[in-house]
Order: C-alpha cells, then structure tokens, then sequence
C-alpha cells in the first residue's frame, strides 16, 4: 500500500467518485485539493445514492480521515448544505471524519454574483459556467483577495479583511455590473448562517498530513474533473480554474512533501462532456440520444443533458500522459452493451494531417474524428467479476484502449455499485 490520487483522464464525470468510495477501505486518509462544489460525483452504497460535491468520497467509511485541502474553493454555505443533507441520509459527518484546512480560501457571496453576472454580460458567448463562482473565487484567491478559514479564530481581524474585500468588490459590483453594493450587515449574517458552522472543522491539515504521511498512514488523494478541463493543460478558455492534475495534488492538499506511488486515471467506455467548448468526437441525434439515455448522462449537479460521443482514444492519451497515470480505470463499460458496433475515435484529422496527438486548443474547433467500428457483444455484462468472463469482444475493447492510451486498465466497472467491478491485477 501507498498513497495514490484518482483523478479524470477525460472531460470529468468519469466516475471518480464510485472508484474512491471502492478504494477508500484500504486508506486512512482521503483529500480533495482543487475544484469546488461545481460539480458533482455520485456514489452509490450500502448507505444509498449520494450526489457529493465538495466533500471527500471517503466521507462514507468509518475510520476514515476526509481533508478538505487549501486547493479547494470552499464554499462554507453549500459545503453546510451538503453536509446536513448527507447526514439526513444517517452518515456521520463530525470533526473526527472531516477537517478543513486553515489556508483554504472561503468563496465569499459575491463570487456567486460575478459568475452570473458575467455570464450575463457574455450573452452567447458564455463559456457554459455552472455559476457557482468557481472562477471569480480562483482568479480573487491569485489577487490575494480572499480570506483564508483559518482567520475565522481571528474574528476582528477577520471582519475587518473582509470589510476591506466588500468595499473593494463593491467598486466591480456597482461600477461595472450596476449591481446592488454588499453590506457589513449581510456579512455579518452570513458568518453566522454558515461560517460559525464549518469552523468545528477548520483545522491544521498540513500538519496532519505530515505526522500521518511520516508515521505510515495511507493517504488517498481525490480529483475533481479530468484532464481536459484542467487550467493549464486542458481546452483552455473552456477548462475549469484550478488544476485537475495528480501532480497538483501535494500542493493542493497542504502536504507539499506527499510523494504520490500511484496516479489511477479514471477513463470513461465512451466520451461526455457538459457544457461549451470543442468536443470533435461529439454525436448527435438518435445515436447521441441513445447513448445519453443508456449512461444516464445528465449532469449531477445542474441537471443538464450531457453531450456525449465515442471513446476518443486521442483526448484518452492525451490525458493519461499529463496525469503521469500509472494505471487507469475504465468506467461503465456496461453501458455499451446495447451496441451492434461500438464507434471508437482513433484519429483526428487536423490540417488536413491524421493525427493521433492531442492539439493546440484552437486547433480542435476544426479538427475531424476519425471514426472506426468494433463489434459489439449484445450481452448483460453487469454481473460480470472477472476479466476472463467478459465476452471476447468486450476483452477486445479494453484491450484495444490500452493499447492506444498506453497504460495498463487494471480496474473494469460494470456498473454504478460499490461491487460491480472487475480487478485486473
Ligand atoms: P465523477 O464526478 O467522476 O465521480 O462522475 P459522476 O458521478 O458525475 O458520473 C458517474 C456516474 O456514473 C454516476 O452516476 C455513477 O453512479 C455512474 N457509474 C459509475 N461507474 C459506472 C459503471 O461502471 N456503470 C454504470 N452503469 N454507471 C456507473
């Protein structure tokens, strides 16, 4: 055992979420350390359905540390909000199971109104935010215009920084958005309604995390996203702004000396993507709606229809090499098994050139999929436990990606529940 982060190879919407909540039982640690509560994973147990957004995925096992690290966009209100909903379904959530690092920066409530405003501002030309001022927030925090958690045990200090920081957002509210100005009076609610309550859970994480990673302690590192919609290494402008990479990991989760032995990149049997920006190996129509309704793709935060598409075995490679992947699981195969032939995207065409290299972001709006067919194998796979059980074709499959991404497919899930998985080891 080691520690290792799970994190998207693709578009996001993977399935991390299922792989941590299965790989969880042999850690003692698990850390989320970008990303926000703008998207969601789902996981299904003993314990029922749970969409989860910005909390840990190893928040469901008892004896489990879960970090909220100072790469997270924290959300004091909705992180609240998520915490009483999943306890109303009878998980335990208490300072012994959750800790939010001190130097996490809070997204403060007029991130929410910039994203919206801005996405109003853009018209048509919006970048498909999920208005959760995900963007505001990270671009504030590299202002230094944020407050860290841990300032809450400071409370003069604290309202007068944030007094600072209204005034200051006020001039872009008013000025620029010809919105209504925050006052002292709303802040002082909302430090009530929502930050009193995550402080029981602010802590010293860092520290933590070094004792436990100096005393042998297994740590688990959770990704939001995938590789495609990284800041730096994604479709930039359509990415997200933080970065979803492995190699992220140990700065964002307050345990900069954390040395990572093993990066699984989550991989999807077929591609979705929700919201804007170039997908080249998109479908449309009768064949998209079929897939979308086969995988239940709709977003599970917004609700909106993903776009889907074949296995894009170049965005696939692509990102299995930024996230240094040493070994990669391979999702909802079983959704496949209605398909005579199952379409696979091995190429682009790209200036007129196939490719099998993933290009300059701009470069894709006319890039081209080259598409190829493999037979299909029409059977119920879900029950299946062991590789060898699976029908050739399915075998074929999987082996056919791994050849392409380059990378071994040591886990195959068959389906949503903690148990529909095959282990390839
Ligand atoms: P995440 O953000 O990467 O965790 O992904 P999402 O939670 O958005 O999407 C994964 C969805 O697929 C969830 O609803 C899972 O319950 C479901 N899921 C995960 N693995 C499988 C699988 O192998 N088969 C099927 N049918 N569903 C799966």
């Amino acid at each position: 055992m080691s520690n290792c982060a799970i994190v998207g190879v693709n578009w996001g919407d993977e399935g991390k979420g299922r792989m941590v909540d299965l790989l969880t039982e042999g850690y003692d640690i698990v850390v989320r350390f970008q990303g926000g509560g703008n998207a969601g994973h789902t996981v299904e147990n003993d314990m029922g359905k749970f969409a989860l957004h910005l909390l840990p995925s190893g928040i469901f096992r008892s004896g489990v540390m879960n970090i909220l690290g100072n790469g997270v966009a924290l959300d004091p209100e909705n992180l609240m909000k998520e915490v009483e909903d999943v306890r109303s379904k009878g998980v335990s959530i208490t300072p012994d199971n959750l800790m939010i690092s001190d130097r996490a920066s809070l997204l403060l409530p007029w991130h929410r109104d910039m994203d919206e405003l801005e996405e109003i501002r853009l018209k048509d030309k919006k970048y498909g935010s999920t208005k959760q001022g995900i963007a505001p927030f990270y671009s504030d925090k590299h202002q230094k215009k944020t407050v860290l958690a841990g300032e809450l045990f400071y409370p003069e200090k604290f309202r007068a920084h944030l007094r600072d920081l209204m005034e200051w957002k006020n001039l872009t509210l008013q000025s620029v958005y010809g919105h209504e100005p925050y006052t002292m009076e709303q802040l002082e609610q909302w430090i009530a309604d929502c930050c009193e309550k995550i402080k029981p859970f602010v802590g010293d994480t860092g520290a933590y995390l070094k004792e436990a990673g100096e005393s042998g302690k297994q740590i688990l590192f959770e990704a939001q996203l995938g590789s495609l919609r990284d800041l730096d290494y994604g479709i930039y402008p359509y990415t997200t702004s933080s970065n979803t990479m492995a190699a992220y990991a140990p700065v964002g989760s307050g345990y900069p000396a954390a040395k990572i032995d093993s990066t699984i990149g989550v991989c999807k049997a077929y591609s979705t993507c929700v919201g804007e920006g170039p997908f080249v190996c998109e479908m449309s129509g009768e064949e998209a709606e079929r897939l979308r309704e086969a995988g239940n793709e709709y977003g599970a935060k917004t609700g909106r229809p993903r776009r889907v598409g074949p296995i894009d075995l170049v965005a696939s490679k692509y990102g299995v090499e930024v996230q240094a992947a040493t070994e990669v699981a391979l999702t909802k195969l079983d959704v496949l098994s209605y398909m005579d032939e199952i379409p696979v995207c091995t190429g682009y065409i790209v200036d007129g050139k196939q490719t099998d290299r993933f290009p300059f972001p701009l470069a894709l709006d006319d890039a081209q999929p080259v598409i190829e067919y493999v037979k299909g194998w029409k059977e119920d796979i879900s029950g299946i436990r062991e590789f060898d059980s699976l029908p050739e074709e399915a075998q074929e499959y999987v082996k056919m990606i791994e050849k392409a991404i380059g990378c071994p497919i040591t886990y195959v899930s068959v389906g949503p529940e903690r148990e529909s998985i095959i282990i390839r080891k």
